[in-house]
């Protein structure tokens, strides 16, 4: 890889990024109609998850490789970011079609400057039933600590932290670095619970990685009393090098638990929930799988995604954005911005994971896909 290459947006350059998808603001409004939109296979839009920034204080190899995100790495420049203001007026126009839930996520969002001011603009805004956006923050839980209050009192709900094991040794190759330590972020996750905020735990389940910290942290978090989510290895972007043999199956991952403990299924909260949910029989605690592999869910994905570049993509295996900046960044009105999204929604058949069961030849030859790191997990 040579010195200073750049990976994450699949189109190069900011030149060549513009004249991609630029949408028609003046276009956009004609045949406009309201309310809440769908996609062409009857799917909503009800959760947008926005990345605030490109950086990352690890290099978790699934996702950052260390031997890609080098110290020359070229991350998007501080004026390339969208400002607080502009994500605001992003989430305005998003809330009409449908928007209930927010996500703050990156890269690393806690290495985003005053985040919490962000979430204390999104924590005010209401939908069209004068009821507040959820909005949840998405972490690796090192700088969790120090933020976790100010987070709070900013009006962040929930936060989602992710560890992938418990061992020191262990975690600090997988996260591609050679200091921190696992108990820095249970420290994160204990001032979080403690300050009455919703905590939740992923662990990315690799095999002959870290496949034998199943238990493990399964006995951890059910003993700490947080909901602890196995997410099956997914083949997102294009650095980590993805092979269908590294995953491990959520049906193996249950196999795995039920040798230990016994627990039943629980209906998912709601219908567009990503995770199977399970509860221990002998203790009011729950654990879920997200089998994005193996059990597809894009028949109920309501989820657009935005970079922090401001580029709209409507599915996290997508290899092409629509950039939403440049109509933000142009005299473009709310409205209009709503009418372009509407538009993009309105055509939107992605179902990349069921497509990858059905015919993995023909997704081997699709062009490059957008990193997690850069499009937001
Ligand atoms: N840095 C934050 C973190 O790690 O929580 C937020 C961004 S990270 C991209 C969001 C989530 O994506 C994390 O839970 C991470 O484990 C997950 N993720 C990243 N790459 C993945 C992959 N290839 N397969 C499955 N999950 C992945
Ligand atoms: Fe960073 Fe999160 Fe990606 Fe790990 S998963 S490299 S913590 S953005
Ligand atoms: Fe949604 Fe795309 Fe994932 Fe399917 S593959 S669940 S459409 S993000």
């Amino acid at each position: 890889m040579s010195e200073g290459h750049r990976v994450i947006p699949i189109l190069a350059s900011s030149f060549e990024r513009r004249k991609a998808a630029r949408p028609d603001p003046s276009a956009s409004l004609r045949g406009q109609s309201l309310g809440p939109v769908q996609d062409k296979l009857g799917r909503p839009i009800t959760d947008l998850r926005i990345s605030v920034i490109d950086q990352c204080n690890l290099r978790c190899g699934y996702c950052m490789p260390k031997e890609v995100f080098t110290k020359d790495y070229q991350f998007l420049p501080r004026e390339a970011l969208l400002s607080f203001e502009e994500i605001e007026q992003l989430v305005k126009a998003f809330i009409p079609l449908g928007i209930r839930k927010l996500r703050i996520t990156g890269g690393e969002p806690l290495l985003r400057k005053s985040v919490e001011d962000l979430i204390a603009r999104l924590a005010q805004l209401k939908t069209p039933q004068n009821l507040p956006l959820e909005v949840a923050l998405t972490t690796n839980g090192l700088l969790l600590e120090q933020k976790a209050s100010a987070l709070k009192a900013a009006g962040l709900q929930r936060v989602t932290v992710s560890l992938d094991a418990l061992d020191t040794h262990l975690f600090r190759e997988l996260a591609g670095v050679d200091t921190g330590e696992p108990k820095q972020v249970l420290a994160g996750i204990a001032a979080a619970r403690a300050l009455g905020l919703e905590t939740k735990v992923n662990m990315v389940v690799q095999k002959g990685v870290n496949d034998h910290q199943v238990l493990p942290m399964a006995k951890a978090f059910r003993d700490m009393g947080d909901t602890l989510r196995f997410i099956e290895f997914m083949d997102v972007g294009n650095a980590n090098q993805w092979r269908l043999d590294q995953v491990v199956s959520a049906g193996e991952i249950l196999h795995r638990l039920e040798s230990e403990f016994e627990f039943e299924p629980v209906d998912r909260a709601k219908k567009h929930d990503v995770a199977e949910r399970f509860i221990y029989k002998d203790r009011p605690v729950e654990f879920g799988v997200i089998a994005s592999i193996t059990r597809p869910f894009c028949s109920d994905c309501s989820r657009a995604r935005i970079s922090s570049e401001g580029l709209l993509y409507t599915c996290l295996f997508a290899n092409n954005g629509t950039d939403l900046r440049a109509v933000l960044r142009s005299s473009s009105s709310q409205d209009e911005l709503s009418a372009i999204v509407r538009g993009i929604w309105g055509l939107r058949e992605d179902r990349y994971s069921e497509l990858r069961q059905s015919s993995a030849d023909r997704l081997d030859r699709q062009p490059a896909k957008v990193e997690m790191s850069y499009i937001g997990g």
